[in-house]
């Protein structure tokens, strides 16, 4: 495996940075998780405007063209050999000293790593996942914007860690005025009355890719779309439920917290808009 980072390619075991770059110091710095279709980068474009919109956020500077990024993203993915793959694209703030200065980070490092994908079993989306509540609270945006893919993941991660405690692969993450938000890292969508519905981004998400793409497609179909504030009980008695995310496209969920979501099995809508999405990734 060859990583790139900032202009150079180096070995698994020979791909280092600096322990004073502000990225391991402090997660100060800013990712995407993106997937490569027959050897193309998946909505690269999107990808890169929530990036450069993180950094913007986050008053970090990208060294790099856009222009520049995408053809290290291609050739990252053809020196690796591949075509169906995951890749993580990384820019941290930089070394600095022990203190949490940003100006005194001079050297902002682009890491891109192109991996085979580690997905989900199969059995999860012929059968569904079963989910609960995280008690941990997703990071209020007047915090932090959760729209920033930053390298801080503990909010995540201290909720996936309940979810594994609870036996699940994923959990439900609640903002601070107990609506919905999203997943520990997917976005969620539920299927009522004729109607999809997801948090609005000021629920307190990040506004992932694949959500987007399966709001157009939905668009597409003519479904009814509603992005709406939404509780625990809209999950409860939805006829469907399923998430979205970069690595596991959609996936469905049949249990919430105990409850069976609709009669217990991956619905029709979520499977044709699977279906239709997979086609987009084909494109
Ligand atoms: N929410 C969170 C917290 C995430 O980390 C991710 C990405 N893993 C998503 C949603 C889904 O975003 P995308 O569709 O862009 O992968």
């Amino acid at each position: 495996m060859k990583i790139y980072i900032s202009g150079k390619y180096f070995e698994k075991e020979d791909a280092k940075v600096s322990v004073f770059d502000h990225g391991f110091l402090y997660g100060d710095g800013i990712f995407e998780g993106m997937r490569s279709y027959g050897g193309k980068v998946f909505r690269l474009r999107d990808h890169f405007d929530r990036l450069w919109e993180s950094a913007r956020s986050l008053m970090l500077t990208i060294p790099v063209t856009v222009d520049v990024l995408e053809k290290a993203v291609d050739e990252t993915l053809k020196i690796n050999g591949i075509s169906d793959g995951y890749l993580r694209l990384i820019v941290t703030r930089g070394s600095g000293t022990l203190g949490l200065d940003a100006h005194l980070c001079r050297d902002p490092q682009i890491i891109i790593i192109a991996d085979h994908l580690a997905l989900y079993p199969k059995e999860y989306y012929e059968k569904g996942l079963e989910i609960v509540t995280a008690s941990t609270i997703r990071t209020n945006p007047a915090m932090l914007g959760p729209q920033i893919k930053s390298m801080n993941y503990l909010n995540n991660i201290l909720a996936k860690i309940e979810g594994y405690q609870a036996g699940c692969v994923e959990v439900l993450m609640l903002n601070s005025k107990g609506e919905v938000a999203e997943c520990s890292g997917d976005n969620i969508f539920i299927f009522k009355r004729n109607k999809l519905h997801t948090p609005p981004p000021d629920a307190g998400i990040l506004e992932g890719i694949t959500r987007r793409v399966v709001l157009e497609l939905a668009a597409e179909l003519g479904m009814k779309i509603k992005e709406t504030p939404m509780t625990r009980h809209d999950i409860y008695t939805a006829e469907e439920c399923f998430l979205t995310g970069s690595a596991a496209e959609l996936i469905p969920v049949v249990k919430l917290d105990g409850r069976i979501i609709g009669n217990g099995q991956p619905g029709v809508v979520t499977k044709k808009l699977l279906e239709r999405f997979q086609a987009e990734t084909k494109k």
